[in-house]
């Protein structure tokens, strides 16, 4: 019996064929460039041209929106596989789906879906997500973008910063204040599409990242830029809701990219200390090494039951699976940190090295425990519910 079947978590033939598609693509297309593109902190355009072509960059969207209909687990095997070998392609790839596409499909009105989501995900456009400010991370609610109705268009002033995708991005998701501007409250925010060419939309120049350097992102600067009605999701004072759903789902997308960091750390470990010998034998028949592996191999089976329940219902179209989400997310992102740290340490000097991939997941991996609500946020999520039930 192997793994899948154990667990429960059986695939159909369709995610069976989705991941060895990604598996096939990672191995081929993204291995080769892989510490390059992290060398260089370049955006890799091409391969997002060509994930658009396998049908990748609308992997969960339903057909009628011009997607390939395969749910979320399906996208999240994808994911999964794609950051075993090159994490910051995998969050190019969450940003444009989980973050963007998601909200305008499952909150925006028939006509804004219409008029955007196919052109996601076909890739045609690539879509970003703007809710982090300079002085609002994890308390989005102390949003100070503003937006003043002026008659048919908001005009919108503000910030937002670490905006993955931005460089490259054609459509943008943006969260504005719609009340006041000294408000601090998450029910005067408003959510927002806005294109990339709008006059008063800017871009400018993310700072030097540790990791995922081949992901892109940039900050969005608003200087009187005049948005239509036409173009908030939802009602004014709805968008908070709309950003806090979206992560929800995000968390489960990003619970999977930890899980494909996780086991690509730990493959290249246990290759290694089969292969490496040190005073006569393996290092894998070292217990100390062998203990490392059990427990690198233990922490990953965890985050696979988490990170794969949260797929299960999200794909059920449960609505409160805001808990296991931040659950799957905790436990795979520090499953990812853990194991790159345990596979430096399995290759000793040569894992300090770029060519042998594992600082450069230990650098990829931290992200995990910041994006998309912090290890603490994700905590104090987990917590409110259960003290709530
Ligand atoms: C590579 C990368 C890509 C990103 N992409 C995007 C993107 O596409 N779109 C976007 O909107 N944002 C993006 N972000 C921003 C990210 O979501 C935020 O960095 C994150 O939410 C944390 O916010 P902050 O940086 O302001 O930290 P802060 O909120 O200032 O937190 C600092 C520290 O304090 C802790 N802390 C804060 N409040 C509490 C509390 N109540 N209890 C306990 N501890 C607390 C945090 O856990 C953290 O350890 C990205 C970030 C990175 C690094």
């Amino acid at each position: 019996m192997n793994g899948e079947e154990w667990t429960n978590f059986r695939l159909t033939e369709e995610q069976e064929m989705i991941r060895d598609t990604a598996r096939k693509f990672a191995e081929e297309q993204l291995l080769p460039q892989a510490v390059d593109i992290d060398l260089e902190a370049r955006f890799p355009a091409e391969t997002f041209r060509q994930m658009a072509e396998l049908g990748f960059l609308g992997l969960p969207i339903s057909e009628e929106m011009g997607g390939a209909g395969m749910g979320y687990f399906a996208y999240c095997l994808a994911l999964e596989e794609i950051a075993k070998v090159c994490a910051s392609t995998a969050l190019g790839l969450e940003a444009h789906i989980s973050l963007c596409t998601y909200l305008i499909d499952s909150f925006a009105s028939e006509e804004q879906r219409r008029k955007y989501v196919p052109d996601l995900a076909s890739g045609e456009k690539l879509g970003s997500f703007g809710l982090t400010e300079p002085e609002a991370g994890s308390d989005a609610g102390g949003t100070r973008t503003v937006a003043r109705r002026d008659g048919d268009s908001y005009v919108i002033d503000g910030r937002k910063a670490f905006i993955t995708n931005a460089n490259h991005a054609g459509t943008f998701v943006i969260t504005a204040r719609t009340d006041s501007e000294s408000s601090t409250g998450t029910k005067g925010i408003s959510a927002f599409i806005v294109e990339r060419d709008t006059p008063g939309f800017h871009i400018e120049k993310g700072e030097t990242k540790l990791g995922m350097r081949g992901s892109d992102w940039a900050n969005l600067v608003f200087e009187g830029m005049r948005v239509p009605v036409e173009n908030r999701i939802g009602g004014e004072g709805e968008g908070f809701q709309f950003f806090m759903k979206t992560l929800d789902a995000g968390r489960v997308a990003i619970g999977a990219l930890a899980l494909g960091i996780a086991e690509g750390a730990y493959e290249r470990a246990l290759r290694y200390a089969q292969e490496r010998m040190a005073f006569g034998k393996p290092l894998a028949k070292q217990q100390a090494v062998a203990f490392k592996l059990a427990e690198m191999a233990t922490r990953i089976e965890c985050a696979r039951h988490l990170v794969y329940h949260g797929c299960r219902l999200k794909d059920q179209g449960v609505e409160a699976f805001a808990k296991e989400a931040a659950m799957a997310k905790v436990v795979a992102s520090e499953a990812a940190t853990f194991c790159a740290d345990e596979a430096i340490q399995i290759h000793g000097g040569y894992g300090y090295t770029a060519e042998y991939h594992v600082e450069r997941m230990y650098r990829d991996a931290k992200l995990c425990e910041i994006g998309e609500g912090t290890s603490e946020i994700c905590r104090l999520v987990i917590s409110r519910r259960i003290l709530a039930d």
